[in-house]
């Protein structure tokens, strides 16, 4: 592990170091037994989740656990949640609960409740009177202390809830197991400090925490080193990062995202950065000029506007306008006429009127979208919207997102058929199943290719996973492109 740089690190880093002690004392116990024990990991959510869950399978194997696919043989079985609307949530309980089969077949079996709802307190409550099957609640703030709570978990034989931390840090050093040998998550920053009305992340996830640009560094270039080529930066707003380090240096100027961006591109090698996600109010021309200037920065941004309106804009807290927005990419177009530009958008947010979806429309419409993600706003207990009298009803919400799915879906398949007859270069990145196209690739800006086998003479099904191709694309959807290999 590294040595952060002041107490606080110091107080960190010993506790991450006492971790350690916990992970042999359960390889103990997992070596006196006659086969490896396994676990199973099942991931909801967002990118951020499965960057913690490949941290989660890490800490297991360092324990002495194998991994598996199937409940009934695992011995431990973790859940990491998801909180951001209320159907993912329900469908997490739901399948929360089906467990208590498997905890039936194999009495031994631990049950972990982590991730986003288990910072949710009523959630925890639920979980605590009605879930009795489940022996190990954490918050995600408490990932770096897994070893000990399992350990607790399988040794005192008590149900182990711990709280969350108002003072969380960032646990450099935790051992990660990638299952995707092309591309990595690499978590930038933890947290958030937005406060965007709807939204539950910056109460589950905690205030806003960057890592250290050293540790980010050290981090891509032993991924570039084991042949990673597609590298995403997360951060829940990747353009608030700044380097502790920098801002701790007596008069030193701070190292913030374009600043990173730049020296993540120096590493040598041939590989692609990406990141997410960005946020509007802080995303300009500092961002996009490193985007521009840099062959390994992909050619890509996922810019959330959430709604159309400059009135619900303010009323989600959100830092900018309608028309702010458009300039942002418009901007962001100029400098990089190729770039592919992704977004959200929430519908029925409460009190939105007609005309204000109109106004979504009419951003969608002049925005063009390569790709876009519709959500139907969903209360939130705790954060300022749930208080706000919803007004739209469930049949008006779903009208609303047809409306903008319907219209998204033809700009993106017009966008899409733009490349028909165009030669990308692309990564293939895994197999697919079926005949006519058995790999999938991405483009540099992020579109899903899916692409034939080279001809006989070229090598037939030769392993492509892991090569930069080029593709010559010959058909295409509102959702990808269809392509050969050429040349
Ligand atoms: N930090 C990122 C991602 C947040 S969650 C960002 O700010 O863009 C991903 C998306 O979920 C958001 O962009 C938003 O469109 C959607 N979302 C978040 N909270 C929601 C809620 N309460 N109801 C519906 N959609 C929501
Ligand atoms: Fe949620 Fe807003 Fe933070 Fe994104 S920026 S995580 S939407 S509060």
């Amino acid at each position: 592990m590294e040595r952060p740089s002041n107490n606080t690190a110091d107080t960190a880093q010993s506790l991450l170091e006492e971790q350690r002690v916990w992970c042999a004392k359960i390889r103990d116990i997992a070596a006196s037994r006659s086969k490896n024990p396994l676990a199973y990991v099942d991931t909801y959510g967002c990118q951020q989740n499965e960057s913690d869950s490949e941290k989660l399978r890490g800490m297991l194997i360092e324990m002495g656990y194998g991994m598996t696919y199937d409940e009934y043989s695992a011995d431990v079985v973790i859940v990491n949640t998801c909180a951001i609307r209320e159907h993912a949530e329900n469908r997490v309980l739901g399948n929360v609960g089906e467990l208590v089969h498997t905890k039936k077949a194999k009495k031994s079996q631990v049950i972990v409740f982590c991730g986003c709802l288990a910072a949710v307190s009523k959630t925890v409550d639920k979980v605590r009177s009605s879930y009795e099957h489940v022996s190990l609640v954490f918050p995600p703030n408490k990932l770096w202390k897994f070893p000990e709570l399992l350990y607790r978990a399988l040794v005192d034989k008590k149900r182990i809830f711990e709280t969350d931390d108002e003072n969380a840090f960032v646990a450099e050093g935790l051992p990660t197991h990638r299952d995707h040998k092309v591309k990595a998550w690499l978590p930038i920053m933890y947290g958030c400090d937005n406060f965007c009305s709807y939204c539950i992340v910056p109460y589950v996830r905690g205030r806003e925490r960057s890592r250290r640009a050293e540790a980010v560094i050290s981090e891509a270039s032993s991924l570039v080193a084991a042949q990673y080529k597609d590298i995403t930066l997360l951060g829940q707003n990747v353009n608030s990062y700044t380097d502790p380090a920098s801002n701790c240096a007596s008069g030193g100027l701070s190292l913030r995202f374009p600043a990173l961006l730049k020296k993540l591109s120096d590493i040598s090698g041939d590989f692609l950065l990406r990141f997410m996600t960005s946020h509007p109010k802080d995303a300009g021309a500092e961002l996009f000029e490193a985007m521009a200037q840099s062959g390994k920065i992909a050619k890509h941004i996922h810019l959330p506007f959430q709604a159309g309106s400059d009135r619900i804009l303010k009323l989600m807290n959100r830092g900018y306008t309608a028309r702010e927005y458009l300039d942002k990419i418009n901007l962001a177009r100029s400098l990089m006429p190729d770039i592919v530009i992704t977004s959200d958008v929430i519908v029925g947010f409460p009190g939105e009127t007609n005309e204000e979806v109109n106004e979504t429309i009419a951003l969608v419409e002049a925005a063009e979208f390569d790709a876009m993600f519709t959500f139907i706003y969903s209360a939130r207990p705790g954060t300022p919207a749930a208080k706000l009298q919803d007004t739209v009803s469930k049949e008006e919400k779903h009208e609303r997102f047809d409306r903008v799915v319907t219209l998204q879906n033809e700009i993106s398949e017009k966008k899409h058929a733009q490349y028909i007859g165009k030669t990308l270069r692309v990564l293939v990145d895994s197999k697919a199943p079926g005949e006519a196209y058995p790999f999938k690739a991405r483009s540099n800006g992020g579109r899903l290719v899916h692409l034939q086998a080279p001809p006989e003479q070229d090598g037939g099904n030769r392993e492509m996973v892991g090569e930069f191709v080029f593709a010559k694309i010959t058909q295409s959807n509102n959702w990808s492109l269809y392509g050969e290999l050429y040349g």
